[in-house]
């Protein structure tokens, strides 16, 4: 079974076809070829303009499609498990946010039209190649004019889309010093500049999404009119700051797609490769890495579905919880992948083997996740200043209320009110204030034929602990409150297994309020008890899950790469062996995307 908000994702899977054929515009051959000469997926990015895919990212009030978070990241999640560069180029749309958050109505409409008319993409162009993560430090200026237009002086590099993009969302300086409320933001079609007075910094040659135009922009007194200022003078940081509560929280769909494609290429390599008699996946070390890969991405599928849903829920909280969404499901698809790199063997190490090539491209790719709309370590930075306020407070008797609506997948959401989005949540975090809660459920718990009594027993217990882990770990930042104005290593590690009892608890939330919906594997909680296992540790290390669970994992992995579906805790039918593409639909545009049932 799979949830209503995922027939979008399912729709467009279909209509993708078969990954393997070489003939379709999003599949692996493609991918592969085009990365080889460092082409831009142009025809791919085309054919989703004609399926109408830009209107999955405007907002159902403005004429698009976009109502449901869960629903939006199962789409970025089917691009992303084909072609990362398509998937990252045509990523840029979801900058549109910042004109959802900041804009005017006229601007917002103007915007929506923008994308839905023209398929017009936006970039982002905040970073400065002086400046890095340092964004207050940034030069490019906007100078104010008496009649209330601005003139740009300066650079922005690297930039996704700087080239290919049709509108700019530009964070610039408009007041010296280096406090909070030095910059703008302004959203401006390239037809509003003067071609004269902006230049394009060449494509940067980069380590993976090697056909992506990542590359600059840099403007020599170029005006541009009073209404491309977006929200208040001096609010531009502000606003970007918001702006990536929303984005960080899609990055997971990428980094999703990308463990989907490694594992099944590495799991279906391991099944192949016959060394002393037997398949090599019946070694003892590789059927523990690939049992471990599963369930990281299981995990990192449920943190995923908390953290969208909770963008409807509980906005206000998310200068913490996309940081902690962004982290912690890097780290497990990105750990895993580095693992299943050894699975592979030599073969890893060579482009155009047995179809191995595609495991480098993903591999390479997905590194990107954890670099860009702030790196793991900026994330963790962030949430050293929030940790105290997070682990304040966590018994507020309104929170309960909120999981059923987060964690059950058939609760209805409310649109994203972006305007609860705030820098400094003073909430604490109900998650984890309602652990103890989640544990009662557990223990009223009955046994059933899915969940016989042994396994149940285990389960109680080791979801005692792992309360008593997260409360020990709340009392200790509680116990060494931050210093002001000072950065220090060991609140990074007390963030890192913030993010890690975070990724716990939403799995535990996840199988409790759905238990017997999604199949006898989901219900029996094996692999739940996996990941209690496996505790608050960064990485899997070996040895640790009972050989019960690798049977469980491995047993419901082989099933879903037998019956060609998504590595996933749903029955997510993928699109089938030998299908043909149908991007460019005979009917007219608008038919294609009412039958895509993008929201
Ligand atoms: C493929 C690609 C696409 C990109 N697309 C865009 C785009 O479309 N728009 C855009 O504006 N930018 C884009 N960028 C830039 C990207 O967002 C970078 O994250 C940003 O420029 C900072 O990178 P840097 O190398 O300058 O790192 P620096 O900021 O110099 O950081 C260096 C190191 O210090 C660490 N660090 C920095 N600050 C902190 C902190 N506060 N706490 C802890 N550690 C910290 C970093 O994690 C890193 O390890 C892109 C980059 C790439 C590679």
């Amino acid at each position: 079974m799979i949830p209503a908000q995922y027939l979008g994702a399912l729709s467009l899977e279909q209509r993708l076809g078969d990954p393997w054929l070489e003939s379709n515009l999003l599949s692996w051959p493609s991918a592969l070829a085009l990365d080889e000469q460092d082409a831009f997926p142009e025809a791919a990015v085309t054919g989703l303009n004609a399926l109408g895919l830009p209107q999955a990212y405007v907002p159902h009030g403005l004429g698009g499609q976009f109502r449901s978070s869960e629903a939006f990241v199962a789409l970025g999640r089917t691009l992303a498990r084909r072609n990362m560069s398509v998937a990252v180029a045509y990523s840029t749309m979801l900058w549109s946010t910042l004109g959802w958050l900041g804009g005017t109505d006229q601007q917002r409409r103007a915007i929506a039209r923008w994308m839905m008319d023209n398929a017009s993409f936006p970039c982002l162009a905040y970073s400065e190649a002086d400046h890095g993560a340092d964004l207050v430090s940034n030069r490019l200026t906007a100078t104010l004019n008496e009649d209330g237009s601005y003139t740009l002086n300066g650079e922005k590099w690297p930039i996704n889309r700087a080239i290919r993009s049709g509108f700019l969302v530009l964070l610039a300086r408009t007041s010296e010093g280096n406090h909070m409320r030095n910059h703008s933001l302004f959203i401006i079609s390239k037809d509003q500049l003067n071609s004269q007075r902006y230049y394009y910094l060449p494509r940067v040659k980069t380590h993976g999404l090697k056909g992506c135009d990542i590359s600059g922009i840099g403007f020599r007194g170029c005006t541009i009119p009073s209404n491309c200022l977006i929200g208040q003078p001096g609010h531009g940081l502000e606003l970007a700051l918001k702006g990536f509560q929303v984005t960080r929280t899609f990055c997971a769909a990428l980094s999703l797609g990308v463990g989907d494609t490694a594992l099944r290429i590495a799991s279906d390599y391991a099944a192949r490769r016959v060394l002393y008699g037997k398949p090599i996946d019946q070694l003892p070390h590789n059927r523990d890495v690939l049992a471990n890969a599963y369930l990281s991405q299981l995990a990192a599928e449920c943190v995923t579905i908390v953290a969208a849903r909770g963008l409807h829920v509980c906005p206000q909280l998310y200068a913490a919880w996309s940081s902690v969404t962004k982290v912690q499901v890097c780290r497990l698809v990105d750990h895993a992948c580095t693992e299943l790199s050894h699975v592979l063997g030599a073969r890893f190490y060579m482009r155009d083997q047995q179809n191995v090539g595609i495991f480098q491209k993903f591999y390479r790719d997905g590194a990107i996740v954890s670099i860009f709309d702030g790196s793991t370590h900026v994330c963790l930075d962030s949430l050293t200043t929030l940790l105290d306020t997070l682990v304040r407070d966590t018994a507020q008797p309104e929170a309960s209320q909120c999981l059923h609506a987060l964690f059950d997948l058939e609760a209805p959401l409310a649109d994203i009110d972006y305007s609860q989005l705030t820098l400094f949540s003073r909430h604490g975090d109900p998650l984890i204030g309602q652990l103890p809660h989640l544990l009662g459920k557990v223990q009223a718990l009955e046994e059933s034929d899915h969940l016989p009594a042994a396994t149940l027993a285990e389960l109680r217990h080791l979801c005692q602990a792992f309360v008593e882990q997260a409360q020990a770990l709340a009392e200790q930042i509680r116990q060494t409150p931050r210093q002001a104005g000072q950065q220090e290593a060991r609140r990074i590690g007390y963030a890192q297994r913030y993010c890690a009892v975070f990724g716990v608890a939403a799995c535990l939330g996840v199988w409790l309020y759905n238990r017997n919906r999604f199949g006898p594997f989901f219900a029996s909680g094996q692999w739940l008890l996996g990941l209690l296992e496996r505790g608050l540790a960064a990485d899997f290390g070996h040895g640790v899950l009972a050989p019960e669970r690798v049977d469980a994992l491995l047993a419901q992995l082989a099933h879903q790469r037998s019956a060609n579906h998504m590595l996933s805790i749903f029955t997510w039918p993928l699109a089938s062996a030998g299908s043909a593409e149908q991007l460019f639909p005979s009917i007219i545009k608008e038919d294609a995307c009412d039958e895509l049932n993008l929201s």
